[in-house]
């Protein structure tokens, strides 16, 4: 048997480098979790509507510089105001190789908070029509904010295990459907570099903290927001024979309508038809004028919004010619491009790849095949419209298993996003996000 002496300089060397080697994002998230947590509590306390997102995207900026990023603040432009843009994008360079989009949202909503939490928002602020509104992170966006500035400390110290771009997205107006285009309007790929992969996160109202979900193909949906006029011919109430009544006919409508999710899609190609606002009329006895409907409409995929939004036209024409309308009183039916919001469509390929690391990464059982939802994201903007930038996003488990299963017992729904009772718990919410996102970014630029 031979003996080799090592001498005591290099036995401390060798625990040196082991001891840099020994950092993983799961000890680095550990390590980062006292001062994001605080950053939580303070984004939470000060939350900000979308397009008005100055604050957060202040201390994001701060981060990201502090992380070793090299930082654009105010960038973005919207389509339809001349208002200033929150953008902040932070651009971590090491090396030639690929690049990685990893995005938040910075934005809160007009919700008054009814958490009871100690770091509860009591914000209130004008909106954009002058109003006093409260403001409270109710979709947890502030913690998207904490973990994502927990990636980029992390990705920071850990250069030695990857190689290329991250292009770090603060993006603003997320819950308005116009905040990523702004960016991308902007020129974010000319100017910071067309990504090979993007990477989102949203947290979950109803899955465990500590979890991660995730679906494979479709997560979201298209947001298509529809306004309808229906015009009639207005007149006493008694002399119904007088009149056409577009009161009659919008109610038509709206069931004529479901008959488009009922009878003419596919059942298993998901849709959704919904009239959420009605507005005529002014007193018992007078039929109006008119009648004006506003619609949300979901879809997954691009040529069945283009069928469901052209049925919703042709119904309502069609209700209306069978009252007896005449042509030039015809409803006007009218899609609102601006507002649309397209379907978030994770690449199979990529989901797969990610699934089998977050099972190593964060435990078998810690990882859910989630389903999708009806709910939108503009997210879907940094795929492009052809989903030719392979895009996932995920999400974080974000209530405390008790409550869930208090709630269960109870045959009680848990708060859901954008309630008035919903806060992630911080922990291990955030720690969570941060390996899974980081893992995940280690992975497609490891060396
Ligand atoms: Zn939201
Ligand atoms: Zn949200």
């Amino acid at each position: 048997m031979k003996i080799v002496m090592v001498p005591a300089a290099c036995l401390w060397f060798v625990f040196a480098v082991s001891g840099v080697a020994q950092q993983t994002p799961q000890s680095l998230a550990d390590a980062e979790l006292p001062s994001l947590i605080t950053i939580y509590k303070d984004l939470h306390s000060h939350p900000e509507l979308s397009t008005k997102e100055q604050r957060s995207a202040g201390i994001v900026a701060k981060e990201l510089r502090t992380a070793g990023c090299d930082v654009t603040e105010n960038f973005g432009k919207y389509d339809n105001s001349g208002g200033k843009c929150y953008g902040v994008i932070g651009v971590m360079k090491n090396g030639a190789g690929p690049t990685v989009l990893v995005r938040t949202d910075l934005d809160a909503l007009p919700v008054h908070e009814e958490t009871g939490l100690p770091y509860a928002s009591m914000v209130v602020t004008k909106n954009d029509e002058g109003e006093d509104v409260p403001v409270m992170h109710a979709c947890g966006h502030d913690a998207h904010m904490a973990m994502f500035i927990g990636v980029a400390r992390v990705l920071a110290k850990l250069k030695d295990q990857w190689r290329g771009t991250i292009v770090f997205v603060g993006q603003p107006a997320e819950e308005a459907g116009n905040g990523a285009r702004a960016l991308l309007h902007a020129g974010l790929y000319e100017k910071f570099g067309r990504p090979d992969f993007a990477l989102g996160l949203h947290d979950k109202a109803d899955l465990q903290t500590g979890h991660i979900g995730v679906t494979e193909g479709y997560t979201y949906a298209n947001v298509d927001s529809v306004d309808v006029t229906v015009r009639g011919v207005g007149g006493h109430g008694a002399y119904p024979h007088k009149t056409k009544d577009p009161i009659v006919v919008a109610a038509a409508m709206i069931n004529a309508w479901q008959t488009i999710v009922s009878r003419e899609n596919n059942p298993l190609d998901p849709i959704v038809v919904t009239v959420g606002s009605i507005h005529g009329g002014t007193k018992h006895n007078i039929i109006p004028d008119e009648v004006k409907m506003q619609l949300t409409v979901r879809t997954y995929k691009a040529d069945t919004r283009k069928r469901v939004l052209a049925a919703i036209d042709q119904i309502a024409k069609g209700c209306a010619m069978a009252a007896g309308i005449p042509s030039e009183r015809a409803p006007i039916v009218s899609v609102d491009e601006e507002r649309f919001t397209s379907a978030t469509y994770n690449n199979p390929d990529l989901t797969k790849r990610l699934v089998a690391l977050w099972k190593k990464s964060l435990g078998d059982n810690n990882v859910e095949i989630v389903d999708a939802t009806m709910g939108g994201e503009d997210f879907s903007e940094y795929s492009l419209p052809d989903h030719s930038i392979p895009a996932v996003d995920f999400h974080i488990g974000a209530v405390d298993p008790a409550k869930i299963a208090e709630y269960k017992s109870a045959g009680k729904e848990l708060p859901s996003l954008h309630s008035s009772k919903f806060a992630p718990v911080p922990e291990p919410t955030i720690r969570t996000g941060i390996i899974a996102m980081t893992t995940a970014v280690l992975d497609l630029m490891k060396k």
